[in-house]
């Protein structure tokens, strides 16, 4: 029985350690980064790394810009470049309305 603990133990901190390297890589998602490139990366180095850096460089603005527009819930403003929401009729960064 004593030899299995220490096995159990090395079992449950690696499912702890994949489980944060999951929510490291979804975080990296929401942020509009690569899932995969970060969930590696928190594997082999640390989740708790990862999540900080992607925490500390912020959304990549300009690629959850394409993702919306791609998802077609967003449109770029005709006048200022500004994200719009697909059915919005005016602008509410510059106020244009088409
Ligand atoms: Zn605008």
């Amino acid at each position: 029985m004593l030899s299995i603990t220490p096995i159990l133990m090395l079992l449950f901190a690696g499912g702890v350690w994949f489980l944060l390297a999951a929510s490291a890589g979804q975080l990296a998602e929401r942020y509009g980064r690569n899932y995969f490139i970060w969930f590696v990366f928190a594997v082999i180095l640390s989740p708790l790394v990862a999540i900080i850096m992607v925490w500390c460089m912020g959304p990549d603005e300009e690629n959850l810009c394409k993702r919306s527009i791609k998802a077609k819930t967003h449109k770029l403003c005709s006048h200022c470049q500004e994200l719009m929401r697909n059915k919005a009729r005016s602008c509410k960064h510059c106020g244009y309305t088409e």
